[in-house]
């Protein structure tokens, strides 16, 4: 089936022919044949995440995004003697402080302006005032901007203090070359619909063995609960508690084979890197401004300032939506913004010719 356009947003994104056909199957969440996809899914996670498979397990949960960062607060986290740090620099930060509040996990926010990256320096003096400190969150991919936040430099200053990590890497993971073995993180989480192109429906974990072993009866929420999921994946193996998204499923499967067959994660983020720099070049000499410094800039997802005060997002969306794009609007609270996306099933060429159709816009605007 053609599709009216294609997405140019950073979850749910443009997904193959294949793995959207991969969805034509319906299966019983008992049926051998699903478990040994499951767990099939479990074990290249922790290939394409470079984990091994030793030290690491990954679990699958049924829900968006979200629904994993939520399962791993309320599970890592037990509901005394813990204290938790998160670095802040746009929405996404932000929400593991709501997720933090509604749990009544006592928190310290270390918020930074949403067009800089996390500063280690910041973080290594906030860990020295606050040395009760024993978890720590933070996002790799901040989504809100597309600023890549510098992870490799902030986790050993957790492993030096012994302080459990938690890092949200839903929108590089599959996208962005990562060694949770180098990286040595205790808990990282990332979703089906963002650079592993599948579709959503559920959220996965990657979670050091032996620090997992040790939250059970630390969660506030039956379907949220992290270690009971891998208690039942571990005991049955390739079984879910509860209905999973049986479709989804496999369509991720396919979306697994498809990221092995382009040649791996390294391959796809040089695809994302060339899609990121022929939108960011082509839009500057459209006469758009960055939000964020290049040097921050990450692959995955762009921030283009409004030209003008009075530039009319809806008008320039639905342009754009007519002519076979859609893109995100901004998320940057303090600068009018919007956003484009350049994972998914995209290439070079279908930003070249996004750029063609918003150049036909200004043209048509300019000649009013
Ligand atoms: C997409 C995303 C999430 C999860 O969002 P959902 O809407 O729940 O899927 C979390 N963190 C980051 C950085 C993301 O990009």
């Amino acid at each position: 089936m053609k599709q009216p356009y294609l997405l140019l947003t950073p979850g749910p994104l443009s997904t193959t022919a294949t793995v959207k056909a991969a969805m034509q199957i319906d299966y019983c969440t008992w049926d051998q044949d699903y478990r040994n996809i499951t767990e099939s899914v479990r074990s290249q996670l922790l290939a394409v995440a470079q984990a091994s498979p030793e030290r690491y397990t990954s679990i699958l949960i049924q829900g968006s995004g979200s629904y994993g960062v939520e399962a791993t607060i309320g599970t890592a986290i037990p509901p005394e003697g813990a204290l938790l740090m998160i670095a802040i620099n746009g929405a996404y930060g932000q929400r593991i402080s709501d997720i933090a509040a509604y749990y009544q996990i006592p928190h310290i926010d270390i918020c930074f302006d949403e067009d800089q990256a996390v500063d280690p320096a910041r973080i290594a003096q906030a860990l020295d005032a606050h040395p009760e400190v024993t978890h720590f969150a933070m996002i790799h991919s901040e989504t809100t901007t597309g600023i890549l936040n510098p992870i490799d430099q902030i986790m050993p200053l957790l492993k030096a203090r012994h302080i459990i990590s938690i890092i949200d890497a839903m929108s590089s993971l599959g996208g962005v070359p990562l060694s949770v073995d180098q990286l040595g993180c205790d808990y990282l989480i990332s979703s089906a619909n963002k650079c592993i192109q599948g579709v959503p429906g559920f959220a996965f974990v990657i979670a050091n063995r032996q620090q997992l072993a040790q939250t059970a009866g630390n969660a506030r929420s039956l379907c949220l609960d992290l270690y009971d999921q891998w208690q039942t994946m571990t005991k049955f193996p390739g079984k879910w508690r509860f209905t999973s998204p049986t479709h989804v499923v496999h369509a991720f499967s396919q979306a697994l084979k498809e990221l092995a067959l382009e040649g791996g994660v390294t391959k796809r983020y040089q695809r994302y890197r060339e899609n990121q720099e022929v939108l960011s070049t082509g839009m500057q000499q459209l006469g758009f401004t960055l939000v964020i410094q290049p040097a921050v800039q990450g692959p995955i997802i762009t921030s283009f300032k409004y030209p003008t005060p009075t530039f009319d997002f809806p008008h320039f969306y639905q342009f754009l939506k007519a002519h076979g794009f859609v893109i995100y609007p901004g998320k940057v609270t303090t600068t009018p913004s919007f956003r484009i996306g350049s994972i998914g099933d995209v290439t070079p060429s279908d930003i070249k010719q996004l750029l063609t159709v918003i150049a036909t816009y200004q043209h048509q605007a300019s000649s009013h």
